[in-house]
């Protein structure tokens, strides 16, 4: 088993997230490579959509695809962690 960030919170630790119950952390029980290569690369597309300002569907958040948005919250909640970390390690 090995953990992460929790990719439907982003790592928020929100208690009504229904993946990690608020611990903000997300638990898995298969191989990170048979996970993270799929996940790698749809969040490596949303991040090129979102910097490029091609969204795939047109509107705002609400008009886009489920995985646009699952995407974006791992790219994002990586991007948060990766910042309280280094702070932390500033802090110390
Ligand atoms: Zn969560």
């Amino acid at each position: 088993m090995w953990k992460s960030t929790c990719p439907r919170c982003g790592g928020s630790a929100d208690p009504s997230c229904e993946r990690c119950g608020g611990r903000g952390e997300a638990e898995w029980d298969r191989c990170p490579a048979s996970v993270s290569k799929g996940t790698r690369e749809f969040v490596d597309a949303a991040v090129v959509l979102e910097r490029d300002g091609l969204a795939p569907a047109p509107g705002a958040g609400g008009d886009q695809a489920a995985w646009f948005m699952d995407a974006l919250g791992v790219w994002h909640g990586e991007r948060a962690a990766i910042e309280r970390r280094r702070r932390a390690a500033e802090e110390a």
